[in-house]
């Protein structure tokens, strides 16, 4: 089978490590991939996986290689190709590919959509509004007495979300979103939700319209330092299982967000095939969804992939096909620990180009995998490329054996202005 897969982080790394160990696959290429994906050899055949000079947004060049390269199943990595229509393009070019179509994307495009879908389906979330006008907004704000999280509608780069501890707090956020448009078009409307107090996990669930598999719990670490201080950032590590939710809870939650979930898309003509990805806040009255993701979180594929022991073709052709209902999902006991480093200055301005060194040593030790995120190939050498530039993922018996592997390969790898956290899973431990 001949498998393009789209998009260049972690993430992607992840899909192409994990797809390039299945005998299904034949030839990979990775449009645009970086460093790491151009490293990965099939199992198959030996074969290198081909890193493509097209940019995961460029639909309709990508369109025209899938056609011409005869590809059998595209993979779709990143939110914004998916809120783009890619689904929907390849499908008219009569192409098989993987991940959600431009309606079910809405789901991670407009919280305003998510939350309506929410209420109708008797999903749990937040108490909230959704608001087209200032005056309203600030007056459900102050009805929560200012303690409230504001959210941009739109994409914004993951920073469209406010959150707020008094009303003139929220009254800034709103006028920044709604009237002096800090995120353009994407603060049109807003969701205003009550602050919601308690532990974060992520879900995973995999969907091919009509079943849904839940994943084991995971859990990202959004702020650039220890303690969870500084920036909001796309994640700087991962973990998975996560202690905070038993076995029963967790089908518990499954039961009660993805059985509306899926009859609630049944019920509005939207054909789920993907990952279906909430953020959930464990709170003292239950969980309640924050949000909804329509891809895989990046961070999180990283420990996921490196646990799931099903061929990841055959599972991703079941989500297309709509045969995931015949699949059992198969977890590895051990536990996975995923540690970001990330380049000097990130969420905020960094520099790119400079050599990363210890790759090698760190690939040295066991069970580690060290997958690529802003990495580039320069003259032969690695070269950082982007903010997040690697995430170092370790399986271990449990998790304080894969924290412990997770940070000695990371002690290994240097690079200028690495930065990294060191408290991934400390809250677990
Ligand atoms: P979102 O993009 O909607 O998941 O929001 C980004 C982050 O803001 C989440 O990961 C939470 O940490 C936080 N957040 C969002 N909504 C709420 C809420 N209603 N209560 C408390 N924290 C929230």
């Amino acid at each position: 089978m001949k498998i393009l897969v789209i998009g260049s982080g972690g993430r992607e790394h992840a899909l192409v490590w994990k797809l390039a160990q299945s005998p299904h696959a034949t030839q990979i290429c990775c449009a645009p991939g970086n460093a790491g994906t151009a490293q990965e050899r099939l199992v198959k055949n030996g074969s290198l996986v081909e890193c493509v000079n097209l940019g995961a947004e460029d639909l309709p060049k990508l369109s025209t290689f899938a056609q011409e390269k005869q590809v059998d199943l595209t993979v779709v990595g990143p939110d914004n190709p998916l809120a783009l229509g890619i689904v929907d393009l390849f499908q008219q070019h009569g192409l098989r590919i993987w991940g959600v179509n431009q309606k079910a994307a809405q789901f991670e495009s407009s919280k305003v959509f998510s939350q309506k879908f929410m209420e109708k389906y008797g999903i749990p979330t937040a108490a909230a509004g959704t608001f087209s006008e200032a005056g309203t907004a600030k007056a459900f704000c102050a009805s929560l007495g200012g303690k409230c999280v504001v959210k941009a509608d739109g994409l914004a780069l993951g920073k469209g979300v406010l959150i707020c501890t008094n009303q003139a707090e929220a009254e800034k956020a709103v006028d920044e979103i709604m009237v002096s448009k800090a995120f353009g078009a994407a603060g049109a409307r807003v969701v205003i939700q009550e602050f919601l107090e308690g532990v974060e996990v992520s879900l995973h669930a995999l969907c091919d319209g009509k079943t849904a598999k839940i994943f084991p719990t995971s859990q990202d670490h959004k702020r650039a330092l220890d303690g969870d201080l500084g920036l909001n950032t796309g994640g700087m590590g991962t973990y998975s299982p996560t202690p905070f939710l038993t076995d029963s809870q967790l089908a518990d939650t499954a039961r009660q967000v993805l059985k509306p979930f899926m009859c609630g898309c049944v019920a509005e003509g939207i054909d789920y095939r993907g990952i279906l990805y909430p953020g959930v806040m464990l709170t003292k009255t239950g969980p309640k969804i924050l949000e909804f993701n329509a891809r895989f979180g990046d961070p999180e594929t990283q420990v996921y992939l490196t646990r799931l022991e099903n061929d990841l073709v055959e599972l991703l052709d079941a989500s297309v096909s709509g045969t995931l209902d015949r699949i059992d999902l198969k977890w590895k006991p051990q536990s996975s620990v995923c540690v970001v480093i990330a380049s000097g200055g990130y969420p905020g301005n960094y520099a790119k180009g400079k050599p990363i060194l210890g790759l090698a040593e760190a690939a040295q030790w066991p069970d580690v995998k060290v997958f690529h995120a802003g990495t580039a190939l320069k003259n032969g050498q690695v070269v950082t490329n982007g903010g997040r530039v690697l995430g170092v993922t370790a399986l271990g018996k449990d998790l304080k054996a894969a924290q412990a592997a997770a940070y000695a390969a990371v002690g290994k790898i240097h690079f200028e202005g690495a930065q990294f956290r060191r408290d991934i899973a400390a809250k677990a431990l």
